[in-house]
Parts: C-alpha cells; sequence; structure tokens
C-alpha cells in the first residue's frame, strides 16, 4: 500500500479500503463489484462516492479503467505493461504479461510518437469453452462445503 502515498491524494478510509481491495486482485473488478465490497465496511458510502474516487485514482495513474467490458467499467491495479484475454461470454479478464514485438510502418503512425500498446485476445475461457461455465461454478461451491 505504501506506493500508493506517492499519488499525491490524500488517502482516506474509504480510498484505503478501496485500494486495499484492489491491490493485488486479479479480477479486474467493476465500479459495481467494488462498490459492493468497499459497502461491507462503509454501509453510508454512496455509488457515486466509490465512482468518484475511482475516477481520482484513476486520474493518479494509481488504477487502470479497462473499456473492455460494454457497459460495465473495469478496474485494474497493475498499471504496468500488460495485456489481457478477454472471455466473451463470461466477461472473465487475465492478465497477460509479454512483450509482443508490434510495429507500425510510418504510414500506420500517422505521426504520432508511439508510447507503447495493450492488447485484448478475445474468445471463450475454459469453462465457457465446455459449455458449463455457470454449472462448474456450483459444482465447486457444493465441493467447497464437502
Ligand atoms: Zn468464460
Ligand atoms: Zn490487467
Amino acid at each position: 500500500m505504501d506506493k500508493y502515498k506517492e499519488i499525491g491524494l490524500r488517502l482516506t478510509p474509504q480510498r484505503m479500503a478501496i485500494l486495499s481491495f484492489l491491490d493485488g486482485n486479479k479480477e479486474h473488478p467493476s465500479a459495481e463489484e467494488i462498490y459492493r465490497e468497499v459497502s461491507k465496511r462503509f454501509p453510508h458510502m454512496s455509488f457515486a462516492t466509490v465512482y468518484n474516487n475511482l475516477e481520482a485514482l484513476k486520474s493518479r495513474g494509481a488504477i487502470l479503467e479497462l473499456n473492455i467490458d460494454p457497459g460495465r467499467r473495469r478496474y485494474d491495479p497493475e498499471t504496468g505493461y500488460h495485456h489481457h484475454l478477454v472471455c466473451e461470454k463470461c466477461k472473465k479478464i487475465i492478465d497477460i504479461n509479454a512483450n509482443f514485438d508490434l510495429n507500425l510502418t510510418d504510414d500506420q503512425k500517422d505521426g504520432f510518437l508511439i508510447h507503447g500498446n495493450r492488447i485484448e485476445f478475445y474468445g471463450l475461457c475454459m469453462e465457457c469453452r465446455s459449455g458449463n461455465g455457470d454449472q462448474m461454478k456450483s459444482i465447486g461451491s457444493i465441493e467447497n462445503i464437502e
């Protein structure tokens, strides 16, 4: 959490709660999921407050907003260079840490000075490929009980 002290934002208890939920979180949660989690500790916090805090953290570069999932903003605490695998069915997003050597021709660059790229690979995850993504989840929870 120390790294967030550098971002020049006052770390209110609400912001700390949002950051501690996001820190190391690989699920790329949506604003709604973050709200649900944080409101367990701050039941009076509104969705708008959570959302405004996410915007503030995003504008300081502390988190990334992903526009992968139509209609839902998803957030990524991993702000370093990485790519994503995206399941089109269950909307699972998985990190890919690889350096793809992609080059644009000068024509394609259109005068841009390129700083990087972020690639999304779309498809179906293992659970969704086998056609029983939802079923797998319920089997999983039954196993946990036993
Ligand atoms: Zn899936
Ligand atoms: Zn990611």
